[in-house]
Order: structure tokens, then C-alpha cells, then sequence
């Protein structure tokens, strides 16, 4: 097995590209996830098109792979009120927009929660939003997560996610991307069955659509609905079940990125330790 693997985490955005691409390649990463703007979703700041170009010269030299971009957790583009549902979408926009100047990226954001006005409804919002952000042309392709189903998320279940892309006109610029703490407190037995949640999702949405993994562990234990990231081994997922996702055969292509509570050193270590060396 001399498969290779992106691997990286979660980074601050606040320095720019270059310095994250940097960072990534100090810890051992060669992909890596960011916040278009900070996690309040308040204002982005502007693209630097001079740091950007720096950033695409520096990934191709170090062998930086598809990177993750993370939409604002706070948007709701499935609540009942019709401004916030208009912010997330303003948002997600602006993102894509902005996400031009990195062509052939991914763009991750949380389906969100229906509150109370049921998960049809919320599959329909969501849907709708999507079908007006979408443009032919563009070259990131966005992603639903899969979510831990705490309160009233959707996205918990892969039919749900799957019922969103069949309403979705531009469904080529669509993918899901998979988060293992969240799919393990969703009640998906990553750690027991993992080959058969992977039939799963290849049935029901089509693995084809996976195009990014989450790694985390996760503190509380199976289907407890609660999403709460644990450090690598530390959690109810353990190490040997993570690693073995990372390596998995039907998944090893893709970018993986921790979102475990850690500083660098204790990304770079965990990186270390699932890639095996
Ligand atoms: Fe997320
Ligand atoms: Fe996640
Ligand atoms: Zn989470």
C-alpha cells in the first residue's frame, strides 16, 4: 500500500492563502480547509488577487491538492425567516463568487436547520437557494455536508441530502462531503460496518458525489445526535477506524481535513499518525 493521501486540517484565513498553504506544508499537510470569512459570517475580507497568485504558485511547487472552503456555520439557508434565509444566500454568493480566483475547488456548507417547519420543507429551501446561486460556468463545486442531526438539522441522513440534489438543477457543480464525527453520531457504524455505510452511500446518493472527508473523532458515543470533535483516538470513532477510512480504497482520492481541537503541533501529529509513517 504506497498510496498517497491528502491530508491536512482546518486553518485560520486570516492571514491569507499563501500563509495558509505554508502553514500546511509546515505540519505535514498538502490539503487543507478554511473559512471564506469568519464564522459569524459577518464581511469577507476582499480576495488579494497578488496573494492568491503567489498561493497557486506555492501549491503546485509543494504539491497543495484540492483545498476546502467552509461557508460561515451560522448560516441558515432552511430557517423560517425569510431575511436569514436571504443572508445565506446573499453569503454563499459572495463565496463562490469570490471562490472564481481558485478554479477547480470545493465549496462545504451546512444544510441547516429546518426548525420545526419539517424536513420536506427544509429539502425545499435549501434546494431552492442552491438552484438560485448556481451559475453554468462556475468551477467550484459546492458541498452539503453530513450533519450529526442535532436539533432540527437536515442532512442527517443521506436520503435527505440526496432528495436535495435531485432537486437541483446544476447538480454537475454538486457534492457531499463527509464528516466522520457527524455520520457516527448520526448513526452510520463507520467503525463496525464500514464497507457497508459505504454501499450505503453509493446507493443512495452515489459515491461519486463524495468529494471531501471530515476526519474527526467524536466525544459523545454512536447515534447520540451531538456533534461534539474529539483529537484523533481520543474519541467513541478511535484511531484504527479513522485510519482505515483514510485509506480505504473507495476513498483515498480525496481531501481529508481534521477539525479536531488542536494547535498546530497537535494537527501535525495527528497528520503524522494517519498517514501511516
Ligand atoms: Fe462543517
Ligand atoms: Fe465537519
Ligand atoms: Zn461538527
Amino acid at each position: 500500500m504506497s498510496e498517497h493521501v491528502y491530508l491536512g486540517c482546518h486553518l485560520s484565513c486570516a492571514k491569507g492563502f499563501l500563509h495558509m498553504g505554508k502553514e500546511a506544508v509546515s505540519i505535514g499537510a498538502d490539503t487543507f480547509q478554511f473559512f471564506t470569512r469568519n464564522p459569524r459570517g459577518s464581511r469577507a475580507k476582499e480576495i488579494k488577487e497578488k496573494d492568491v497568485e503567489a498561493y497557486l504558485a506555492y501549491a503546485a511547487e509543494h504539491g497543495i491538492g484540492t483545498i476546502v472552503a467552509h461557508a460561515p456555520y451560522t448560516l441558515n439557508p432552511c430557517s423560517a425567516d425569510e431575511h436569514t434565509r436571504e443572508f445565506a444566500r446573499m453569503t454563499m454568493e459572495d463565496d463562490l463568487r469570490r471562490m472564481e480566483y481558485l478554479p477547480g475547488n470545493v465549496y462545504n456548507f451546512h444544510p441547516g436547520s429546518h426548525v420545526g417547519q419539517g424536513i420536506e420543507r427544509g429539502i425545499e429551501l435549501i434546494a431552492d437557494m442552491l438552484n438560485e446561486i448556481l451559475k453554468p460556468d462556475q468551477h467550484t463545486t459546492v458541498l452539503l455536508e453530513t450533519m450529526s442531526g442535532k436539533g432540527s438539522e437536515v442532512g442527517s441522513r443521506f436520503e435527505e441530502l440526496a432528495a436535495i440534489l435531485a432537486r437541483v438543477e446544476l447538480s454537475e457543480h454538486m457534492g457531499v462531503c463527509l464528516d466522520t464525527c457527524h455520520v457516527y453520531d448520526a448513526g452510520y457504524d463507520i467503525v463496525g460496518n464500514l464497507d457497508q455505510v459505504l454501499d450505503e452511500f453509493d446507493r443512495v446518493i452515489g459515491l461519486d458525489r463524495l468529494r471531501a472527508v471530515h476526519v474527526n473523532d467524536s466525544k459523545n458515543p454512536f447515534a447520540s445526535h451531538k456533534d461534539r470533535h474529539e483529537k484523533i483516538g481520543q474519541g467513541a470513532l478511535g484511531f484504527d477506524a479513522l485510519y482505515r477510512v483514510v485509506h480505504h480504497p473507495r476513498l483515498s482520492h480525496l481531501p481529508f481535513c481534521l477539525e479536531t481541537p488542536n494547535e498546530l503541533p497537535g494537527y501535525a501529529e495527528e497528520i503524522r499518525m494517519l498517514r501511516g509513517v
